[in-house]
């Protein structure tokens, strides 16, 4: 199943041990990057790496599903609107990404966007114990709790929303714990969210 969201809003450096192993700093605010729509794949379909990269990574995420539109929304209101949550593997082209200086080209590419199938949730889930593991070839590259987000989702998704409106569908991409590291051809990469689901994603030439 692939997903058709009107934006994918992305955050970068929401855990202090990524941004340390990459060495930036932490921001004061969220910071907020773009993935197109036309970057989305479903669970089983191929990451295709282009040519034009030679540094292609995993990041692992946890992925939120807006389920009502969000426009100066507090953090109370946000939470509510939370439909559902996803596995999300933010794709990006470590290489492209450093030489830009904006994220656009590296992690933009066609493919670059797998998107588990969304599974609904209840108003009282707690979105604090969330969890999310990655794998690469059945090895595990990152394990992260969303305990550890600077930002946590309803903080997330009122910021946006002050910003620009979330549309029902539109996708959040939380940020990505410690661990990210490269794909290849060949390889199978698999995000996990405990007790919401798995996404699995082989990886091509492109
Ligand atoms: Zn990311």
């Amino acid at each position: 199943m692939r997903l058709t969201p009107s934006k994918i809003v992305c955050v970068g450096r929401n855990y202090a041990a990524h941004a340390r192993e990459l060495g930036n700093p932490m921001p004061a605010q969220p910071l907020l990057f773009l993935k197109p729509p036309s970057a989305v794949v479903g669970d089983g379909e191929a990451i295709v790496v282009p040519a034009a990269s030679s540094r292609v990574e995993h990041e692992g995420e946890i992925g939120v599903i807006v389920g009502t539109r969000l426009r100066h929304a507090d953090e109370r209101t946000a939470r509510s609107a939370v439909a559902a949550l996803a596995c999300l593997n933010d794709v990006t082209a470590r290489d492209l990404q450093k030489a830009d200086g904006q994220w656009t080209r590296g992690k933009g590419f066609d493919t670059f966007c797998p998107i588990g199938t969304p599974r609904p949730i209840a108003a009282t889930f707690d979105l604090a114990e969330l969890e999310v593991v990655c794998r690469v070839n059945g090895a595990v590259r990152q394990h992260g709790s969303a305990r550890d987000m600077a930002f946590p989702i309803p903080f997330l998704l009122s910021y946006i929303s002050h910003i620009m409106t979330l549309e029902p569908g539109d996708v959040v991409a939380t940020g990505t714990p410690e661990g990210v590291g490269p794909l290849v051809p060949g390889d199978v990469v698999e995000v996990e969210i405990p007790g919401i689901g798995v996404l699995r994603n082989p990886v091509a030439a492109g």
